[in-house]
């Protein structure tokens, strides 16, 4: 079966030395609010649209009207380069340990596709990863400009993989790679694979409650990543979804689609979920 990877940007691909926040912090100031706004808020693993309402509701106590989002999207994207640069400059701009040499082996496999799915304004992704000369790697992507929840940007990153493929998104896999719980939550709510790089900016404990498919420090080691993939087999011969999950198959398989969960026809996976529910005694 067909793969399609979806790589968040901050924290997963790359850490840009807060390039992101700073530009947004002069944005609001440009815009006549008040210094350092995003101190009041947690940015990270958010969307776009939703961190700049939020900067604008902490600066102006209300929500800002369409345009001046957009106003104040456009000043932040005239900032952003010169932060970007400064972050290069002041060697505070990382890629994440081994991803290139994991990127370039999955470009290199058959009926592996691999995408974008990140909170950023789609110019602020490729302007953050241009230092890092991994832009072509990818041939699509959601981005949050458009969207306040992140579930919604990874399905439209998937809706734009089904384009790029010219088939529907049942007869491809949807794995979500990210650094924070909120990357598992969006990956989840719509039944994808995730799996967390934690070199990036996420919390250990809430990563861990939010039970991804996969955590690892970075990419330097493939072999996790490309076992829970699909792509290498388990050396000790081990059921993929037994090895990484090793409690009970069908509460994944529910909550996670690991293991049997991924392998089950839309009309399997629904006769499972009735039969959990009534397990549960929310059913007759
Ligand atoms: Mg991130």
């Amino acid at each position: 079966m067909k793969k399609v990877i979806l790589f968040d940007v901050d924290g997963t691909l790359v850490k840009a030395g807060g390039c992101g926040l700073k530009a947004l912090n002069r944005a609001v100031v440009e815009f006549g609010g008040p210094d350092n706004i995003c101190s009041k808020f947690e940015l990270q693993g958010s969307t776009d649209r939703d961190n700049f309402n939020r900067a604008f509701i902490c600066a102006f106590k209300r929500k800002p009207k369409e345009k001046e989002f957009l106003k104040l999207k456009k000043k932040y994207l005239e900032i952003l380069p010169s932060e970007v640069n400064a972050a290069v400059n002041n060697k505070r701009y990382l890629k994440i340990k081994g991803v290139e040499k994991l990127l370039k082996f999955l470009s290199s496999q058959k009926d592996v596709f691999l995408g974008l799915a990140t909170g950023n304004f789609q110019e602020g992704a490729y302007l953050k990863l241009a230092p890092s000369g991994l832009s072509h790697y990818f041939s699509f992507g959601g981005f949050g400009g458009d969207y306040e929840k992140r579930e919604d940007m990874i399905e439209s990153a998937v809706r734009e993989a089904e384009k790029f493929l010219k088939c529907r998104s049942d007869e491809f896999q949807v794995y979500v790679i990210g650094d924070t719980e909120k990357d598992v939550q969006a990956a989840k709510a719509h039944g994808y694979h995730s799996g967390i790089v934690m070199d990036g900016f996420g919390h250990p404990e809430r990563l861990r409650s939010n039970a991804p498919e996969l955590i690892s420090d970075n990419f330097s080691d493939m072999l996790p990543w490309l076992l829970w993939l699909g792509l290498k087999k388990d050396p000790k011969g081990v059921a993929r979804g037994s090895y990484i999950c090793p409690d009970t198959p069908i509460e994944h398989a529910y909550y996670g689609m690991t293991g049997i969960g991924s392998f089950l026809s839309p009309k399997d996976f629904k006769e499972m979920e009735d039969m959990i529910d009534r397990a549960k005694g929310r059913k007759q």
